[in-house]
């Protein structure tokens, strides 16, 4: 059996103890409350990390931290020299006094004080491993820990990893180990390995049921290490074995053939540049992809200003000269509004027929504008995510263009999808993802990179400044407006709040009133009307308004060039991939751009260091690396949020490295045995068939 079918309920063990019938049951059914109900559920329960005995942490260093910060726990041989009781009565509790070679302290009991005084009498050597602190008032180094100590001179059995289990529900440590205990002495001879008996013996990984017994017991540093590689590049593998089936199958659909004519030369022909060496690229495989004969699914990543918007026009409109509509999605009405209004003014030239549908339009003319799209006399409709709602109905959609896709989840990009036709798939991101971030998340997609900027553009200039310093940049930032330059000044939240924070009604108001009394201010943000913002952001891209306040709903997308300047206050509120975003609101023309990342006094350590990142990094790439050692990957991608793929032991970041072997070993697999019908790679379909892992996501 392979253990995700080991399906038999926990309260159906054997037992060999004379544990209480009724006990037991009890404690089954806290495992079950917690979602542990299976032996399956159980075993692949892993331990969230190992307590590493193997080397001596003596009693004197009890105050030093580990790697992460956290207290060290001691690892010691000690002494028992006396026993004494605090307190009195029903609350007394006991006191072992313990040495080892470098200090004394103090093992307190509230419990079993019987037990534990006759197992640990004077005079008795013993091993502990329990964080301890220091009592003040009674001037001791106490235990601070749950005590864990063996009564054994053997520095072999007591020198190991151990595991350590997240704890759920009231179940203890000891809970969980004894019934790991004995689902494996049942169950471990009948656990099937997953992975190839070929790739097993290439890497040298254990077989399935020693690499759980490993993990869940006491054991050898080395052996551990082997185990945790076994699991984790088992997970990795099957992975990568289902995002390349998926892989494959996208290969294999048909598309109707095509009619040519000129439109993306036309666009071309009007631009007052020339595409960009990553730009031309980009658009040369897009061609090549919609011209192919599967559908596309490419991801277009760019940084911040690289121009991805007209690649997707360019895009947009060879889909349109194949006789197809297009959808084109973007994460906020202030960007869609803005896509729309370039498509006007670029495409409606040559003869598209642009529309721009929002949540929020009025239904009379929602209705007639979903007739028109659905009898094809649209070519382009822009939108938020309202373009994929039930009602609306596509005559012939070709296209579908993300714009800022790592805003969307998984499930948004399937109900594009089901508007039927197989289009064509571009998803744009600005959100540098890390390379092994895509091909997990992202792994049948095809990725397109612009590494280049327009030429002409300025390294932005970035400052940071303390709040008590703002007046220096405002004064900096009037010098830039006397030149004709705009600027935009950015703020954590809309209005007062709970926080004692700026916030960009009220400094608007201020800016308007007494710093910048001789330009034109305005306010955006996401809780004003749309008419409202519209309004507004038009004023500001005509330069009728020349300070934009604004909270963080400009940080996508928004491209006015004459925008040179870009105040964030309280920029240490603010994550690193948003002030990256903000950051590249600037910079957008050929004029010397600059960034003020204004900062209060109370900042954290991690908000000092995004500052600094910042600081120190215009590539979006780099920012973005330093994004994912600060934060873990989950939160930066909706990774987990999404339900894309749970991982037990896996971490994608951490083990990149494996995550690329497995995805070529697997690759390799399916294209030499696209049917997995070979003798070797039985055990692969099997896995598939029987219990197929992340059988719920949609890859
Ligand atoms: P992003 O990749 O961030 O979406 P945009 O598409 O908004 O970037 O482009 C940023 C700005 O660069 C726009 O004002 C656009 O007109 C301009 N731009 C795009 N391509 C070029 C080019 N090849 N040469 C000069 N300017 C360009
Ligand atoms: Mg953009």
């Amino acid at each position: 059996m392979f253990v995700r079918e080991l399906k038999d309920p926990l309260i159906c063990l054997r037992r060999k103890t004379l544990e209480k019938r009724e006990d037991f049951k009890q404690m089954v059914t806290k495992f079950s409350s917690a979602g542990i109900i299976n032996v399956a559920d159980l075993l692949l329960y892993y331990p969230r990390e190992w307590s590493d005995r193997t080397h001596i942490v003596p009693l004197k260093d009890f105050d030093k931290k580990d790697g992460k910060g956290r207290k060290i726990t001691v690892c010691t041989m000690a002494k028992v020299i006396a026993h004494d009781w605090a307190g009195f009565g029903m609350k007394r509790s006991l006191k072992v006094h313990i040495e080892d070679k470098t200090a004394r302290a103090v093992l307190m009991f509230w419990k079993y004080q019987e037990i534990y005084k006759r197992s640990l009498p004077v005079g008795q050597s013993f091993w502990i491993s329990c964080k301890f602190s220091y009592n003040t008032r009674y001037g001791e180094i106490q235990s601070a820990s749950k005590i864990v100590y063996k009564h054994i001179v053997s520095e072999d059995a007591f020198k190991k990893q151990f595991p350590i289990y997240s704890l759920v529900k009231e179940i203890s440590q000891k809970e969980i180990e004894s019934l790991i205990k004995l689902v494996l002495r049942q169950y471990a001879t009948s656990i099937e390995d997953e992975i190839p008996l070929f790739l097993r013996e290439k890497y040298g990984f254990l077989p399935k049921s020693t690499a759980l017994m490993v993990i869940h017991s006491p054991s050898k540093s080395e052996e551990l290490e082997k185990a945790k590689k076994t699991l984790i590049y088992e997970e990795l593998f099957y992975l990568e074995i289902m995002i390349g089936k998926k892989f494959m199958t996208r290969k294999v659909k048909r598309k109707e053939g095509k009619v040519k004519s000129g439109l993306q030369k036309h666009l071309l022909e009007r631009l007052p540049f020339s595409l960009t060496v990553g730009q031309s690229q980009a658009i040369k495989e897009i061609n090549n992809d919609m011209d192919g004969t599967f559908p596309m699914a490419r991801l277009l990543q760019g940084d911040v200003g690289s121009g991805k918007t007209l690649v997707a026009f360019l895009a947009c409109l060879h889909a349109i000269e194949n006789m197809g509509q297009v959808a084109l999605m973007a994460p906020t009405d202030l960007l869609a509004r803005q896509h729309a209004e370039n498509a006007a003014k670029l495409l409606e030239p040559l003869g598209v027929r642009v529309a721009f549908l929002t949540g929020n339009m009025k239904a009379a003319g929602r209705t007639q504008l979903l007739k028109t799209l659905a009898s094809g006399e649209i070519d382009l409709i822009i939108g938020t995510h309202a373009l994929f709602s039930k009602d609306v109905v596509y005559r012939n959609l070709r296209l579908v263009v993300i714009d800022e896709q790592h805003r969307f989840g998984v499930l948004q990009r399937q109900a594009i999808m089901d508007k039927g036709g197989s289009p064509d798939l571009l998803m744009m991101s600005a959100t540098p993802i890390p390379r092994t971030l895509a091909i997990t998340v992202f792994g049948d997609l095809d990725v397109s990179i612009i590494r280049d900027m327009p030429p002409g553009r300025k390294p932005i200039e970035t400052h940071l400044a303390r709040e008590s310093n703002e007046a220096k940049v405002y004064d900096f930032v009037r010098q830039r407006l006397a030149e004709g330059t705009q600027v935009y000044f950015v703020y954590p939240l809309i209005e007062e709040g709970e926080q004692d924070l700026k916030n960009a009604s009220s400094m608007e108001e201020r800016l308007a009133r007494e710093v910048f009394p001789e330009y034109q201010t305005a306010l955006v943000h996401s809780r004003l009307d749309d008419e409202k913002k519209r309004q507004t952001m038009e004023a500001f891209r005509k330069g009728d308004v020349h300070i934009l306040v604004a909270t963080s709903v400009v940080e996508v997308g928004v491209d006015v060039p004459n925008a040179t300047c870009m105040v964030i206050e309280h920029a240490e509120r603010f994550g690193l991939s948003a002030l990256h975003q903000l950051r590249g609101r600037v910079g957008r023309g050929s004029a010397q751009s600059y960034c003020f990342l204004v900062y209060s006094d109370e900042y954290t350590e991690d908000a000092r260091t995004r500052l600094m990142v910042m600081f120190e990094n215009q590539d979006g790439f780099a920012i973005a690396e330093e994004d994912l050692k600060l934060r873990g990957p989950g939160q930066i991608m909706g990774f987990e949020q999404s339900g894309y793929v749970k991982l037990g032991m896996a971490d994608i970041v951490r083990d990149s490295a494996v995550l690329e072997q497995s995805r070529a070993d697997a690759f390799a697999i399916l294209e030499k045995d696209p049917g997995l019908l070979l003798p070797e790679n039985l055990v692969i379909s099997t896995v598939l068939e029987r219990c197929p892992p992340w059988e719920d996501v949609i890859f």
